[in-house]
């Protein structure tokens, strides 16, 4: 079973409110992005990574990251586009020659190992899988005027969290239907949502961390900073 990670660096991070992109800023000594790749680059079951980033970043990423911390199995880097989906089926147009490829956002630093042992263990019974988290807060629908519609059955509902693991030749499918108009009119906001909308199979849920957050707002680098120091801590206790 050949599998490819493709690791997602190639949005603008608009919510970050900050000139520095958020894949580019530090948490402890080291770029966010550095602990994605590090966990795919050690991982046993990742032959190879490709690794996808801003149209102006492919060489400054290079040197910066992929050089720097000997990521060996980045096979390639390349140019992402407007929409994170767009980004994602230019990973899996360079990704050939593979039976499985796990999609990860690299603004999620705190991925890990067991995780990917995880997904690892549900393919290739499950040909669609995401880890995620069974949600702590009561989570409420609002209508169109700011007020309550509903309240969301709790013990349903799930935050979805990457990486995502699809057999290669399945989600390269769903992606060049989306390209050709498929599911247009929806907010395409993760590769699993493919499967659910025009797969037609269904997609394991596995579970995640609560520690795997996505960085996304100021609030979250704080948080990461957090994450980082008790895992460095586990690691010499
Ligand atoms: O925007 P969002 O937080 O959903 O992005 C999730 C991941 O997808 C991030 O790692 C981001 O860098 C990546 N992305 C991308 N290309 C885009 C938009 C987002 O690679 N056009």
């Amino acid at each position: 079973m050949r599998t490819v990670a493709i690791v997602l660096a190639g949005g603008s991070g608009s919510r970050m409110k900050s000139s520095v992109k958020k894949q580019y800023m530090l948490i402890g000594d080291k770029p966010v992005l550095y602990y994605s790749l590090r966990v795919f680059q050690d991982s046993s079951v990742i032959d190879e990574i490709i690794l996808v980033c801003g149209r102006e970043e492919v060489e400054n990423c290079r040197a910066e990251i992929v050089e720097k911390y000997d990521f060996t199995k980045v096979s390639r880097i390349i140019p992402g586009g407007k929409e994170r989906y767009h980004s994602v089926y230019e990973g899996l147009k360079a990704a050939v020659d593979c039976d499985y490829v796990m999609i990860h956002d690299g603004a999620r630093p705190f991925v890990d190992e067991q995780m990917l042992e995880r997904i690892w263990d549900a393919l290739p019974s499950a040909r669609a899988c995401t880890v995620g988290m069974p949600v702590k807060d009561t989570i409420k629908r609002s209508d169109p005027e700011g007020f309550v519609e509903e309240t969301l059955p709790r013990e349903k509902l799930w935050l979805i969290q990457t990486p995502q693991a699809f057999e290669y030749r399945l989600i390269r499918k769903l992606h060049e239907d989306a390209a050709g108009g498929a599911c247009l009119g929806q907010q395409i906001t993760d590769d699993a949502m493919l499967v659910e909308c025009l797969g037609k199979i269904r997609v394991k849920l596995i579970e995640g961390s609560y520690q795997n957050i996505k960085i996304t707002t100021p609030d979250d680098l704080l948080l990461a900073q957090i994450i980082l120091g008790q895992k460095k801590g586990q690691k010499k206790g």
